[in-house]
Formats: C-alpha cells, structure tokens, sequence
C-alpha cells in the first residue's frame, strides 16, 4: 500500500478545521473495525476520524509505505510498473485507492473573478479567521457549501449562497437519523447494476447534511432564517459583474419533491416491515422556503464581496495514470470498480458498486466483492463483475 502522506493523508492535511462526519458514529465501520466509544449517534471529528482510521491501519497490520507518490503507472506485459519517488514496482494487478475527491471541481469562470477577490476552496478554505473582513460568496449549496456558509456567516461576514441542484434531506426523520433509514430500508446498499441513470446518479452532489452534536437539520430554510442570502446558480461573470440563473423556485420545487418521494420510501419500508418499536408517526417538512426577491447579479467590484469559496465539488486525480481508461469527461471507464485493463481495479468512488460507496462504510462490501475478482483473476479464472 503506497501512500503519497501518511495513514488518513487526506483527513490529516485536506479537510477545514470544524468539519465532522456527517454520517453517525455507529455507521463509522471499516472491516471488521467499527466505532466502540460511547457516543454511537455522535459525529467524529476531523481528529477522531483520523485517529479511527490510524487504529484500523494498526489493528489491520497494513503493510503501508508512508511518503511514497505514485508518479506514474504503466501498462507492462504482465501487468503494471509503478513508479514513485522511491524506486519502481512491477505487479500483476493494481487497485486504485487513491480517492474521489483529490482536486476541487472549480468552474473556469473562476478565471473572470477581479484579482481583488480572495478566492478559495475547501482544500484552502481552514476557518473564517483566514478570510478578509466583508461580504462572501460562497457557490455550491451541497454538505460543503451549507456548512461553510453557515460557519463563515456566524463569524458575522454577510454571506451571499448561490444554490444550484442539491439534495435536501432531514437530519432526523420520524425520531431517527436520515442514515439509519437510508442503511436499514436499503437504500444505501442498492447496487450500482440496479439503478437506471447511473452516470447521472454518480454525479449527484452530496446530500445537506451537518454532523452536529445537537443533531441540527442544516437546510436552505435554515440558512435564510439565519440571514444568509440566497441567489441562484453561479452561471456567468460580465464586465465584473457575477451573474446568477433564476430557476430557485424550480430548483427548490424539485429538491422537495426529490426529498419527499425518498421519505415516502422510508415510510412504505416501515409500514412493510418491522421496524424499530420507537419510530415516529411519518412527517413532513415545510417546503423550501423561496425569497421574495432574489437578485440575479451582484457587483463584484463594488466591495460588498471580499472572498468567494467554491464548494463546487471535488474529483479525483489520474494525472499519474499512463493507462487508457479515462473517458472524454475525465472519468474512470470501469464496471463496478472493475477497471477497463486487465487486473486493475478502483475502489472508493461515488456509487462504485452501491450508494454508499464513496463513505467510510462503503469500503468494506465493495472490497470483498472487488478482492473475489481480482483472486480469481490471479487465479486465472476470471470472475464476474
Ligand atoms: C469534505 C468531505 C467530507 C466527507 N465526509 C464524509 C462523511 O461524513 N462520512 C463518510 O463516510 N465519508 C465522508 N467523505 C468521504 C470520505 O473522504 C471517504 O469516505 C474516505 O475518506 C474515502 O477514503 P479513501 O481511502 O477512498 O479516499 P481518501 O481518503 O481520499 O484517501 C486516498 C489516499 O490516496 C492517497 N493518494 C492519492 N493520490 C496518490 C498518489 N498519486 N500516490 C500515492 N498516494 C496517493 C492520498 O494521500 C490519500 O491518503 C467526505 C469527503 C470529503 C471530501
């Protein structure tokens, strides 16, 4: 196991300061490693996540070389050679493991912005103490950008949001968290082979969701009633002026709806089965609420903004990958995590085998069914994807 940090690089050296799990305790599992404290429904932080996955690197004996950066992988006769700072390695089979979200996904009108601008992204982004006094715009109204703006807005900077397409869920529905629905009535194991627009669903933005001890539901209505402004999507910058879409009322409609189909499902499963004895009777929750106004441009030059956060999303890196499996759009051709080249294979990716493939309790089905491929592939007698 190659790494280019130490164990958790990414959560040691990649995350803002406040951020914790937004998904409980007691979903926190790696195989056959799962969270003991006392806590279950409480949300780690970026420490404890850390410290978590530094136990389960010791208790799984995991022969990991620390500081090593792949630089390279080629294709060879009888498999790949890797190159890293430290020397090459030559092996028949290869599992990428080098994560979904290694580059921030930052639009090109970020290039338009005036040089006045303070411009960040989550990877920059530590806490509001770094940013200017003044205004902030923050795009992208996904976990992210929900938490960000939040955070920066109670350090008393204005915050303006620019909200594109977003998935609103509940932190608690009927008395529960939204992820022991979505873990017990299915939903997060649904395989990647039973889902019906799977490139669309691998690119859904992640769900608004905070882990907070108080167990807060962070949402648009949320954040108006705080008095974040809320704007439309980031389309355009003109003669320095930021331009934004007006569909807040169609993205909004949509998002609730999207949410009240998936608590329809919660509710179908329990009426279906036999769920825990101390669930809620089924709610609802007031639709977004849509501004009375929203602007569709704002003055960039003007001075009310002094910094602007992309939470626009992330994506891994491949720059290093000398094998043609890349797509035109710069994603990975594989099915289900079975790459298109003989014996390598990625793990870790947005719905890679099922929904909750790219979180921490995805790894450890995914890899058992990715390992039965790749031995029987050693073994010379293939497998199925
Ligand atoms: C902001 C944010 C919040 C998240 N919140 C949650 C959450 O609440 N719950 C949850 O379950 N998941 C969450 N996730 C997803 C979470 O990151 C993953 O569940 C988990 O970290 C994935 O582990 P991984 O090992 O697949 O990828 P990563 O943690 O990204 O690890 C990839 C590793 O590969 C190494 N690497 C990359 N390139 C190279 C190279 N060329 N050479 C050598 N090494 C390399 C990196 O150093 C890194 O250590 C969040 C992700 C982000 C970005």
């Amino acid at each position: 196991m190659l790494d280019r940090g130490d164990v958790g690089n990414s959560w040691r050296r990649e995350r803002w300061d406040s951020l914790r799990l937004l998904t409980p305790n007691w979903q926190t599992r790696l195989p056959g490693f799962r969270y003991d404290g006392t806590d279950p429904d409480g949300f780690m932080t970026r420490a404890e996540v850390l410290a978590f996955v530094e136990r389960f690197a010791a208790a799984a004996a995991a022969p990991v070389r620390p500081h090593t950066a792949v630089t390279s992988v080629t294709p060879t006769d009888e498999g790949y050679e890797v190159a890293t700072r430290h020397g090459r390695i030559r092996c028949r089979t290869l599992v990428l493991a080098s994560g979904a979200c290694n580059l921030p996904n930052v639009p090109a009108l970020q290039q338009a912005l005036p040089a006045s601008l303070e411009s960040l992204t989550p990877f920059t982004y530590r806490n509001p103490g770094q940013l200017p006094d003044g205004g902030v715009l923050v795009v992208g109204a996904s976990a992210t950008g929900l938490q960000l703006a939040d955070e920066i807005h109670r350090s008393g900077r204005p915050v303006t949001l620019a909200v594109g397409e977003h998935v609103r869920l509940p932190r608690m529905y009927r008395g529960r968290d939204v992820l022991w629905w979505m873990e017990h009535a299915g939903i997060w194991n649904q395989r990647y082979d039973e889902i019906d627009d799977l490139t669309r669903a691998r690119r859904l933005p992640s769900p608004q969701l905070v882990g907070t001890p108080e167990r807060i539901t962070l949402d648009l209505n949320a954040l108006s009633a705080a008095g974040i402004e809320l704007v439309g999507r980031f389309a355009a910058v003109r003669d320095g002026r930021a331009l934004f879409s007006g569909g807040l009322r169609n993205q909004f409609a949509l998002a609730d709806l999207k949410m009240d189909r998936l608590l329809d499902t919660f509710d179908e499963w329990a009426r279906a089965g036999a769920p825990a004895p101390d669930v809620a009777p089924s709610e609802r929750f007031e639709p977004t609420r849509v501004p009375a106004s929203s602007r569709l441009e704002l003055n960039l030059a003007s001075g009310e903004i002094r910094s602007v956060i992309w939470a626009t999303g992330f994506r891994p890196d491949y720059s290093w990958l000398q094998v043609p499996v890349i797509d035109r759009k710069g994603h990975l051709r594989h099915d289900g995590g079975v790459v298109d080249a003989p014996g390598l294979y990625a793990i870790g990716l947005p719905l890679l085998r099922r929904r909750k493939s790219t979180f921490i309790c995805g790894a450890e089905d995914d890899a058992r069914d990715l390992i039965a491929h790749l031995a029987g592939y050693l073994a010379g007698t293939g497998g199925a994807p």
